[in-house]
């Protein structure tokens, strides 16, 4: 395994359309266990391959429940409406406001090329949303209700 370079705003290959996975080849599978390298490394909840170079559809999601793996991943169903802060390991350092649905149900395959259907909420139907749609070549960015923020983290008090 190895962290591959996270590619930043700007970067062509970011507004590029992904192409499906038909199978997961070894190659595939060492581009899996890469993205999850470096989106621990990188201390995100989420990384899509072209955020690492590659234009296809995979997506690997953390929350803090462990890893999921996601590969030519839909979005099905969304409801209810959820409006806060939200961030990408290709933008470092900022931040936006976002409105996302509060609940997803998407459909997806797995490492062993199985369709599963999954759910989230809150945060996890957030983090669904963006990283499918970075298979298709867009950036929360273009959502942003004013703009982009700072990440500035609070010093603790002595
Ligand atoms: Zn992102």
């Amino acid at each position: 395994m190895a962290v591959r370079n996270i590619r930043q705003m700007g970067d062509g290959i970011l507004n590029k359309k992904c192409r499906e996975i038909k199978a997961v080849t070894p190659r595939i599978q060492e581009l899996i266990d890469d993205m999850l390298e470096t989106m621990y490394e990188a201390n995100g909840v989420g990384l899509a391959a072209p955020q690492v170079g590659v234009l296809k559809r995979v997506v690997v999601v953390d929350i803090g429940d462990g890893p999921i793996v996601l590969i030519n991943p839909r979005l099905m169903e969304s409801s209810g409406e959820q409006t806060g802060e939200e961030a990408c390991l290709s933008v470092p350092g900022k931040y936006g406001i976002v409105t996302r649905p509060m609940h997803v149900k998407i459909e997806a395959w797995d490492e062993d090329m199985q369709r599963m259907e999954l759910e989230g909420d809150e945060l996890l139907a957030r983090a669904f949303c963006h990283e499918i749609e970075h298979l298709d070549g867009h950036m929360y960015v273009e959502k942003v209700e004013d703009g982009l923020h700072e990440a500035v983290y609070e010093e603790e008090d002595e």
